[in-house]
């Protein structure tokens, strides 16, 4: 088996050490033997999106995000829109989960009319949700506690019948109000948690592999790691958290 993974905007969304999440994603499949390659695509590049497994978008500052804006008119919207569609695996983070939505006002009133893939949208505040937190993943996302980093402006509030990826259990998450952090569509895990997220997170990083695995084979199972390095990173972030 063969993984192909497509790096979005990787000249633009790579806040917090975001792009670790792909060396995380490599990594964990290369100790399984299990192949993997990555496309980076900056803007202006295009590719054929149906040759991918895994997509990865990471966060961005509201001017890198409004720069974006004409690149996704020409084109890229309609293919990300369609490889979700086709259940394709999306890892996205702040920002670049915003982008999937279908707008984002910034707390200065520009309002940016986003992929509308997934019927949410997000409104800057004044003041910016920052801190370490947490959040318990829902069943469908494999249940794990995940700690991260968020720094956002953005409040998300999803539609409804959009399920968030988890509940938050320290932070801000979404909005800071209903509890929610994150979405989960199909095989879009969007999420605010930056750090990068995977690398700390070793269940949660298998729960996003193997929604692009079993589309391609349902019957593989991945073998389990000794992650015994990962979660101790993982547990000594839920004891800064009093968690
Ligand atoms: N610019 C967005 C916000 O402030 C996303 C920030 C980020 O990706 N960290 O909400």
């Amino acid at each position: 088996m063969k993984l192909e993974i497509c790096h979005l905007y990787p000249d633009v969304l790579n806040l917090y050490g975001d792009n670790g999440n792909i060396l995380c994603l490599q990594q964990r499949l290369a100790w399984r033997g299990i192949e993997s390659s990555v496309t980076r695509l900056p803007i202006g590049e295009s590719a054929d999106f149906t040759k991918f497994d895994i997509f990865f978008i990471g966060g961005g500052q509201d001017f890198e995000q409004e720069v974006l804006l004409a690149d996704l008119d020409r084109g890229k919207s309609a293919e990300i829109r369609a490889a979700i569609a086709d259940g394709k695996t999306f890892l996205t983070i702040c920002g670049g989960y915003q982008m999937l939505g279908r707008s984002y006002t910034t707390w200065d009133g520009v309002t940016c009319d986003f992929i509308g893939a997934i019927d949410f949208e997000t409104v800057g505040a004044k003041e910016r949700m920052i801190g370490n937190f947490a959040f318990q993943c829902g069943e469908e996302s494999g249940g794990s506690v995940v700690v991260g980093f968020e720094n956002h402006s953005g409040k998300t509030r999803l539609g409804p019948g959009v399920q968030p990826l988890g509940r938050v259990l320290s932070g801000f998450g979404n909005n800071g109000e209903d509890g929610g952090e994150g979405v989960r569509w199909n095989n879009v895990f969007g999420t605010y948690s930056h750090g990068p997220v995977l690398p700390k997170n070793p269940e949660f990083a298998d729960a996003v592999l193997r929604t692009a695995i079993a589309r391609k084979d349902p019957s593989f199972v991945l073998p389990a790691l000794d992650d015994a390095l990962e979660n101790t990173a993982h547990d000594y972030m839920l004891h800064r958290l009093n968690l």
